[in-house]
């Protein structure tokens, strides 16, 4: 079964944020030494290859706009408010994907939303 689009983004928001996290680790030359941090940087690019290739082209392009302003490009949504800027009532422009998922984006911050409950 197809992956939903919004899976896809979180899955490649958290991808983005591990390799950054091996980026800015410091011990990552000691790991490097035991032959370790190299393949984990290998099967994250592997993977982040994996999911951009799953998801729709508009969708990336949108998504790696927002990704330039903010580290984390989703935000949940809960009770109506948006946890990115905590504006209430956020949903604005919607893009339905070519799979007709519709993905909803902050009216004001932007960013991607995902119902938290
Ligand atoms: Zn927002």
């Amino acid at each position: 079964m197809q992956e939903s689009q919004l899976r896809l983004l979180m899955f490649l928001q958290d991808l983005l944020s591990l390799k950054k996290e091996i980026q800015d680790f410091q011990v990552v030359e000691q790991y490097e030494e035991m032959g370790f941090a190299f393949d984990r940087k290998e099967r994250i690019e592997e993977s982040i290859k994996e999911v951009t290739e799953q998801l729709d082209q508009e969708l990336y392009q949108r998504f790696l706009q927002i990704a330039k302003k903010y580290d984390r490009p989703l935000a949940p949504v809960k009770n109506g408010v948006c946890y990115g800027c905590f504006v209430s009532a956020p949903t604005g422009s919607k893009l339905v994907t070519q799979n007709k998922d519709i993905i909803e984006f902050c009216n004001h911050c932007g960013r991607i939303l995902y119902r938290a409950g």
